[in-house]
């Protein structure tokens, strides 16, 4: 099939990867000349741009996207032409904040509480209901940490109400959790639905740094839960494709925090550590193939290569470790790449873990290729 993606970045990159050997053929629609590093077909053009979608969906079968900030207009344009996966309702629940924690909400998964600011009125309203420390977040266009401030005192939220422009946004609780976890999941166009193993990351400033796949320590009820959260979201937005739950771990339980419809970095350790990577089976769901096992093989752990990378001898001198460099030029706060070490027992993956830190670490600041913003 010919396969249209809205953005041409690393998640579209590894998509393409997945699906050539399935026998797709890719189109990418990213307005940045140098995306993609000649991969695939490339239209240069904004996803506003009415006649570069008419051009996009006379070339292809369907259309995916591998950013979740693409204008919702535009899937929609596509979707009177061309089957989009997943459909633009997933894409408009998770680029309004506000629209995303109601509907975990309704779905009975639980959230900090929230509530919304847009006024001084609603300022004053959402610090009584949410209470403090809090999170400000713009309800749309954030991503890595962008577009939000910590609160500690209620004296604090106007001044940072104005810092974020005095754009509509959510006043969240902030959550002391034990972890951040991610929950990937996979419907087909058939109904049929796969969950992968819950993810631990870390994140530092925002952007994700680590990901250790299966999560250590994760009881029985714990992904049970997360399985539950996630089939319940695949269901309702009857979803096609790959998903990503975003979720901290407080006393035991889950909270939602966001929902990315798309692959997502967290996930990247299932290229070697899944018997389907996450880039695989969305290819499967989207074309209506079956889907594949999301069975781990082994145990994973994933660091993101960020402004710039170590000498990739170096990287792959690790044990177990295997490389991805995105064709990116670095730039600071740049993913530009990312190592997955996948191991048999978790002092192994742990070491290798490490000694990959302490080599990225010894590149960063200072050294000779580093990093602003994070793409
Ligand atoms: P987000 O853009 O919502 O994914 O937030 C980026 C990161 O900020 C998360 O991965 C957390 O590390 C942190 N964060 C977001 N919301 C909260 C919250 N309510 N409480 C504590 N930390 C948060």
């Amino acid at each position: 099939m010919n396969i249209g993606v809205l953005g041409g970045g690393q998640l579209g990159r590894m998509l393409a990867l997945a699906g050539y050997p399935l026998g797709h053929e890719f189109v990418f629609l990213d307005p940045a000349p140098e995306a993609l590093c000649g991969l695939g077909s490339h239209l240069v053009a904004r996803p506003d741009d009415d006649a570069a979608l008419a051009e996009l969906a006379s070339r292809v079968d369907l259309v995916t996207y591998e950013f979740e900030n693409v204008p919702a207009a535009a899937a929609r344009t596509l979707a009177e032409r061309v089957p989009v996966y997943p459909s633009p309702v997933a894409l408009e629940v998770s680029q309004d904040r506000l629209h995303e924690k109601t509907r975990f909400q309704t779905l009975g998964i639980p959230t900090a509480p929230f509530a919304p600011v847009h006024s001084r009125e609603t300022l004053a309203a959402a610090v009584e209901a949410v209470g403090m420390p809090a999170v400000l977040k713009t309800r749309r266009l954030g991503y890595d940490g962008k577009g939000q401030r910590v609160v500690q005192e209620a004296a604090e939220v106007a001044s940072a109400w104005e810092a974020l422009g005095g754009a509509p946004c959510l006043l969240e609780g902030f959550v002391r959790f034990a972890r951040e976890l991610s929950c990937l999941a996979v419907r087909g166009r058939d109904g049929a639905c796969a969950v992968y193993p819950l993810v631990e990351n870390r994140h530092q400033a925002g952007i994700l740094r680590r990901s250790i796949a299966p999560a250590p320590a994760v009881p029985a009820d714990l992904q049970r839960e997360a399985t539950s959260f996630a089939n319940r979201l695949l269901e309702h937005l009857e979803y096609v494709g790959v998903l990503a739950l975003e979720l901290f771990e407080v006393g035991g339980r889950l909270l939602a925090n966001e929902l990315a419809p798309r692959v997502h970095n967290s996930g990247h350790w299932t290229i070697e550590g899944a018997e389907t990577s996450q880039f695989e089976n969305h290819v499967r769901a989207i074309t209506g193939a079956p889907l594949g096992s999301p069975a781990p093989l082994g145990l994973s752990g994933m660091v993101n290569l960020i402004g710039g990378w170590p000498d990739p001898v170096r990287i792959l001198d690790t044990p177990g470790a295997h490389l991805h460099l995105y064709g990116k030029a670095p730039r600071p706060g740049r993913k530009v790449g990312h190592v997955t070490v996948r191991c048999d027992d978790p002092a192994a993956r742990d070491r290798s873990v490490a000694a990959l830190e302490r080599l990225i670490a010894e590149c960063s600041p200072g050294g000779a290729r580093t990093e602003a913003r994070a793409t």
